[in-house]
Formats: structure tokens, C-alpha cells, sequence
């Protein structure tokens, strides 16, 4: 058990793991091949309290912290599970509303959101600008009671199926990054929205990763997220370390099970007469990967123990963020070399967890870029 942990917390990792095995693991391939999920994944989530677990029950969520998220984070790792969009929708998306929202915003969305009635996505990234968030283009313009939208985003997780966006638009142009506001977007019959493709990606084969395309698309005012513009890029870098850390966590998840995977087939796969496993070089190996894992696992529980207590600042969630995505890589490749031919098949999971650990050192702000941030604190 993870010294954050509890048994409270522990019943809730057993109710995410039957989760998995039941209703997420047998589908993966239908939807790695259909590029999303089943719609009703959501409702299903949410009907056992795994959405939103870290939002207070008042709002309709399960009254946790971020350990409640860490652990469906961990066990979607465990599952080698990345099709589900949770971590978007209920660890980042739900808790700009729990935090900027006003009561009424917070009041309409969030129990949505915590039934898997809204599923959730942010959209930041447009085909222009990725890491440079100021440079956004997308307008929101007031006219009377309503917000004009144009622009288009990419990227987006949870973009094929998401009935409900947090969407970053400037909502001032004159004023750079002050001029950033999140304006909320409803989906459902949106006059002048269209979603793009599916994005066909090298990795995440099942995550409804898309573009979105907003022509004259109008909302009333009141879905400016908090109800005062210009704060959307204060609101970003608020709550970017906690997009960073999920990035982490799930990082470490996905190492510590490559590890467990490869000494499972490099005991059973004999060649010279002896298991893989009884091979000095394979040994060492997995030496190395068990005790980076372990490094990681023990910085990534201090983190998370931080975060709990609101301590976590930015330049440590940002070491969390490129150095455990880093190791991810680095570990998978590793393992993936101990596989051998099996290694590159998709049909064995060491494969997949390589195509899809890929972008983990990209999204959620490149991994340069928190060397950056880390810099610039010292
Ligand atoms: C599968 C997937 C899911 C995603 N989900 C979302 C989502 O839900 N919402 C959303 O808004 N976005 C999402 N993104 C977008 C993602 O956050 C961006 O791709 C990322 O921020 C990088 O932006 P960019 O692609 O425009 O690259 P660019 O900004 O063009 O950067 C390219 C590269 O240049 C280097 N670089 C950039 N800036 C610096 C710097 N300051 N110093 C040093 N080097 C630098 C880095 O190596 C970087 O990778 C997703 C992307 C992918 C691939």
C-alpha cells in the first residue's frame, strides 16, 4: 500500500480495477479499432462514483482528494487502460469548475459531469500554437448577451465524444495572455460547431483525439467560465501542476506494469536452454528498470502526498512531469528489447504501452518546457 493510501482508498482501487476487468479490457480492441469508446463507458463510470471523485459531494462528486484520483489513475496504468479520457475530464476539466465556477456554474455542470452525463474536454491546442498558450487565436467576442466564437482547436482529448468544453479564447486580443478568458461550450445542436477527424495517432489508438472547429458559434455570457474575463490564463497555470502530476502518476503506473510484464515473459521464454530471465544481460535489466521504477515510485508518492496538502509547487510538478514521462519511455523501450520479435506486435501489450507512452513526453506542455519552469525557479 502507498504510505498516502488508506483502506477507504484501497476499497476504491478494488472497485476500479473490477471496473476495468469488467467493462473496459474486454472492449479495447472494438474500440482501438472504432477510435473511441462506447459512449456509455461514461455513464457507467459515473454510476459507481469513479467521475469526479475528487470534487465535493455537494457539487455531486464523491467528496475525495486527489488520492481518489491516483488510484482510478493507477489502475487504469495497471489495466494499461488510456482509451477512457478520466483523467481530462474529471481531473483536470471538473476542477476548473470547482474552482473558478460560479456557484450557479458549478451547481449545472458539475453533477453532470460526476454522472457522466457531460463528458468533459479542454481545449488549448490549435493547429497555430501548442506550448506558446498566449499566442492562442481563437475569438470570443461579445455581441449583447453572447459570446461569437471563431477559431479551431486540435488535438483535443475526449474531442469526438465530449458534450461540454472548456475552451481557451480571447476574449480581448489587444491584451495578450490577460486577454485569455475560458468560455464553457455546450455541444448539444451548437449552431457553427463541427468536429474534425478522429486524429489517427501512433499510439492511444481508442481515444477520441479531434479537432474542433467553432464558425460564429454563439453562447450567452454566462458560460465565461467565473463570470469575470481575462482570468483564463491565470486559471491555466493554476491548475497545470495538477494536469502535471496525473501525467506523472500515470507514468509510473505504466512502468512499474512493463516491469512486472517483462519478468513474467522472460521467465516463461526459454532460449539457450534456460529461461530469458536466468541471462545475466536480462537480469541487469530488469535491475535497472525495477529500481528506476521504485525512484519514481517514491518521488511521484511524495509528490502526490504534497499535492493532498496543497504544497506541490509548480517547478516540483513539472520535475514529476518530464522525468517519470522520461523513464516511462526509457523503461518501456527496455522491456519492449526483452520481448523480442513479440516486443513489436500489437497484439502483446509491451507494444502497446510503447506506441502509447510516446506522447506522454509531449502534452500537458512539452517536456523542455518544464525543464524550463524548473529552471527558471532556481
Ligand atoms: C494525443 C494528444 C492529446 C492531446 N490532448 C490535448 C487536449 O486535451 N487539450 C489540448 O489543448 N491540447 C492537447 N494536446 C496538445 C498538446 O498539449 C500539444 O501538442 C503540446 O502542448 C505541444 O504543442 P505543439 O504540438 O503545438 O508543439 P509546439 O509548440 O510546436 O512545440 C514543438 C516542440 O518544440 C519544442 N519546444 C516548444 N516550446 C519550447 C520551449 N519553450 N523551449 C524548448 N523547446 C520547446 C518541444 O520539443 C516541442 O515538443 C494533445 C496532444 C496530443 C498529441
Amino acid at each position: 500500500m502507498h504510505p498516502w493510501s488508506n483502506d477507504e482508498l484501497e476499497m476504491l482501487r478494488d472497485t476500479a480495477r473490477r471496473f476495468l476487468a469488467e467493462h473496459v479490457t474486454p472492449n479495447e480492441k472494438r474500440w482501438d479499432a472504432q477510435q473511441h469508446v462506447d459512449r456509455a463507458i461514461w455513464n457507467r463510470a459515473g454510476d459507481i462514483g469513479l467521475l469526479c471523485a475528487s470534487i465535493p459531494s455537494e457539487y455531486g462528486g464523491a467528496g475525495g482528494d486527489f488520492r481518489h484520483e491516483a488510484v482510478l489513475y493507477e489502475e487504469q496504468a495497471a489495466a494499461n487502460n488510456v482509451s477512457c479520457g478520466f483523467q481530462v475530464h474529471s481531473g483536470i476539466c471538473a476542477h476548473y469548475f470547482a474552482k473558478y465556477g460560479t456557484e450557479q456554474q458549478k451547481l449545472y455542470y458539475l453533477p453532470k459531469m460526476a454522472s457522466g452525463e457531460l463528458v468533459c474536454a479542454i481545449a488549448m491546442t490549435e493547429p497555430g500554437t501548442g506550448s506558446d498558450l498566449q499566442a492562442v487565436k481563437t475569438r470570443a467576442q461579445r455581441d449583447g448577451d453572447h459570446y461569437v466564437i471563431n477559431g479551431a482547436k486540435t488535438f483535443i482529448t475526449n474531442g469526438g465524444l465530449c458534450d461540454l468544453i472548456l475552451l481557451v479564447a480571447k476574449t480581448d486580443p489587444a491584451q495578450g495572455a490577460k486577454g485569455i478568458s475560458l468560455i464553457i461550450v455546450e455541444t448539444a445542436d451548437l449552431a457553427g460547431f463541427k468536429r474534425g477527424r478522429l486524429l489517427e495517432k501512433i499510439g492511444q489508438h481508442g481515444q477520441d483525439t479531434a479537432e474542433l472547429f467553432f464558425d460564429d458559434v454563439r453562447v450567452p455570457v454566462d458560460n465565461l467560465l467565473g463570470g469575470h474575463e481575462g482570468q483564463g490564463f491565470v486559471q491555466l497555470m493554476q491548475q497545470l501542476p495538477q494536469e502535471r502530476l496525473i501525467i506523472g502518476v500515470s507514468a509510473v503506473g505504466a512502468m512499474e506494469k512493463a516491469v512486472e510484464l517483462t519478468a513474467q515473459y522472460t521467465k516463461q521464454r526459454h532460449a539457450f536452454g534456460k529461461p530469458l530471465f536466468d541471462l545475466q544481460n536480462t537480469r541487469f535489466t530488469l535491475a535497472e528498470c525495477k529500481t528506476e521504477t521504485h525512484i519514481a515510485r517514491v518521488f511521484i508518492d511524495d509528490c502526490i502526498a504534497k499535492h493532498v496538502r496543497g504544497e506541490l509547487d509548480n517547478a516540483t510538478a513539472s520535475m514529476a512531469k518530464w522525468w517519470c514521462t522520461q523513464k516511462q519511455c526509457e523503461i518501456i523501450d527496455r522491456c519492449l528489447q526483452l520481448f523480442g520479435g513479440y516486443g513489436y506486435m500489437a497484439e502483446y501489450p509491451i507494444a502497446k504501452m510503447y506506441a502509447d507512452a510516446r506522447v506522454q513526453k509531449i502534452y500537458g506542455g512539452a517536456n523542455e518546457l518544464m525543464k524550463e519552469l524548473i529552471a527558471r525557479a532556481m
